[in-house]
């Protein structure tokens, strides 16, 4: 047994809808420009885009229910609804033929981004870590289990800021449906159990202030609620 020089931290973890286990989390993986709307209003033509990915730490993760600070450095806190993939088997070089096999569940997440600090690490061709990666940017609801959520190809996929609705977009609008976008990322790292993919935001982006409350869902797979602090 390895002796660390103090106790390691306890793995971040995911809710599991209607259980008591928890999902732990090793990696988060997420897709930018997964719908077309979306690529056209960040100034991109979507035809044209082979599917991307960036990261964010494991322990980015926060409980659907939560209040969160409005983050350091920023003056344009964006959410991004998103489907969320729970990677319950590994691999690499997974055949999208049957990448579906390797999902554990499903859920719903906000990719939340510094806007102001992505477009100017865009803009000097830097990486997008301090727009992306930060603590607290990635709220993530239970996970459905498969047995319950089968695979959902479509569904609607909304996000409301203090109820008025921002965000909306259906599964079936996916550039990169769930199956190629696990294929594609398995190509680039070896997946494990516990990975989540973050598969994308539909059109409607746009800031959160301090004190606004976040809801959205995607429909067959749950909702979630995340509040700015006041102050
Ligand atoms: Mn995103």
């Amino acid at each position: 047994m390895t002796d660390f020089a103090f106790a390691p931290p306890v793995p971040p973890s995911v809710a599991i809808l209607d259980s008591e286990e928890r999902f732990p989390v090793r990696r988060i993986f997420c897709v930018g420009r997964n719908y077309a709307a979306h690529a056209r209003e960040m100034g991109q033509d979507p035809d044209r885009e082979p599917p991307f990915f960036f990261s964010k730490p494991a322990d980015a993760v926060v409980d659907s229910g939560s209040t969160i600070p409005y983050p350091s450095l920023t003056e344009d806190l964006h959410h991004e609804i998103e489907l969320v993939v729970a990677i319950g088997k590994g691999g690499s070089d997974i055949p999208a033929g049957n990448a579906l096999d390797h999902v554990f569940g499903y859920a719903v997440g906000i990719d939340l981004t510094r806007r102001d600090l992505q477009g100017a690490a865009k803009k000097k061709g830097q990486p997008w870590d301090w727009g992306k990666a930060f603590d607290r940017s990635a709220p993530c609801a239970p996970i459905m289990p498969v047995a319950r959520s089968g695979h959902p190809q479509k569904g609607r996929v909304w996000l409301a800021v203090n109820g008025e609705t921002r965000q909306e977009g259906d599964l079936d609008e996916l550039i990169w449906p769930v199956a190629d976008v696990i294929a594609i990322c398995s190509r680039a790292v070896e997946l494990k159990p516990g990975d989540l993919i973050y598969t994308g935001t539909p059109a409607g982006v746009g800031a959160v202030l301090r004190g606004d409350r976040m809801t959205g869902g995607v429909e067959g797979v749950g909702e979630i609620s995340i509040d700015i602090a006041k102050a």
